[in-house]
């Protein structure tokens, strides 16, 4: 659907040096996707984003919807649309009014505009809202109005830059939710931007972790949490450990990551076989599970979560640190 070919974007600055965002990127995203960008602040996420929407041009590469070099098109000339971090709705005007307003600038007759506007409102469940006024919405549903004005031209890919930042917790899951129902429902690739990491294992069909202006990794949630290729995306995924592999019994040139629920913790009294012995520096309760960080003889920290928590295991007790060796990942150091 989405061909991201070495596009690489550099802002210039007067009186400074140009700044590199994106530095040759690459990726293709599939038809009925659902597609994120994950990646901290500042990475490139909205200016890849705001490329492949056509409000910014690559200063090298090309991006392809649908087979044909589209880097110079206009967005309006695009099959996408994009859902902004602001959702922005116009205040005077009835949530029907701002789904029909893109609608509208399309040039759609008026019966097909009305009958879209039906669809979409059915679609984010607001058809009992069409004739209030944004202000008279919660925030999430007017997250919902966004969303419907974003879907009623019936674009062949839908932009997401962080539509749920706004929102609080326990409405951002439960948006989570309705954004996979809508994407399964419409059959739109959906470009999603977040820096929550939790947000993208739950929600994509394939992740892309950025850094710096750079695609480190691309691949199923699954696959990129259990296989982290660099210590970026070991951390930024996640928890790992990650140790100098002298520690833990590998050559000191790499280095191993090992998430805190594959450790196990015994009591060095025990007798329990383990790899590696230190002491319990502090031990809290989450609820789902018990958090252990210990610090071991060589002044290396780490932390073992546990669903249970262990008996008799206390602040400053002494502990041997077991995991099977699959539960290592070893990275370049
Ligand atoms: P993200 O969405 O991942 O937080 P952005 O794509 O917005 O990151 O920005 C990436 C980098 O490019 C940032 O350092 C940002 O300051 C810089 N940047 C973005 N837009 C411009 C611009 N128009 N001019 C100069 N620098 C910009
Ligand atoms: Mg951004």
């Amino acid at each position: 659907m989405i061909s991201i070919e070495n596009v690489s974007k550099s802002f210039l600055a007067k009186g400074a040096e140009a700044f590199t965002a994106l530095d040759d990127v690459s990726m293709r995203i599939r038809d009925r996707e659902f597609f994120t960008l994950l990646g901290p602040s500042g990475c490139g996420k909205t200016t890849l984003l705001r490329i492949i929407a056509g409000f910014d041009f690559p200063s090298a590469g090309t991006v392809r919807i649908e087979g044909a070099d589209s880097s110079a098109l206009p967005p309006q000339k695009r099959p996408v649309n994009t859902v902004f971090q602001s959702y922005a709705l116009f205040p005077h005007m009835t949530v029907a009014e701002n789904v029909a307003f893109g609608l509208q600038m399309q040039k759609v007759v008026k019966s097909d505009r009305q009958a879209r506007v039906a669809e979409a409102l059915r679609l984010v469940r607001l058809e009992s809202m069409a004739s209030r006024l944004p202000g008279q919405l919660s925030g999430g549903q007017q997250q919902r109005v966004a969303l419907a004005r974003a879907l009623a031209p019936r674009p062949k890919v839908l932009l997401l830059d962080e539509p749920l930042s706004a929102l609080d917790l326990k409405l951002r899951r439960e948006m989570q939710g309705e954004l996979k129902r809508l994407q399964q429902e419409t059959g739109i690739t959906f470009i999603l931007v977040t820096h929550d990491q939790e947000e993208a294992l739950a929600m994509s069909d394939r992740i892309a972790v950025m850094s710096a202006g750079r695609v480190l990794q691309m691949g199923a949630p699954r696959e990129i949490y259990d296989n982290p290729k660099s210590r970026f995306v070991a951390d930024f995924i996640g928890e790992s450990n990650v140790l100098p592999g002298a520690t833990v019994g590998h050559g000191a040139d790499i280095m191993v990551a090992v998430r805190p629920e594959r450790i196990a913790l015994s009591m060095l009294a025990s007798g329990l076989p383990g790899k590696i012995r230190g002491t319990i520096t502090s031990i809290t309760y989450l609820g789902l599970d018990t958090l252990y960080e210990i610090t071991l003889d060589n002044g290396e920290r780490l932390r073992s979560r546990s669903r249970q928590s262990i008996s008799g295991l206390d602040a400053g007790q002494a502990v041997i640190l077991d995991w099977p060796s699959d539960a290592e990942r070893h990275l370049a150091n």
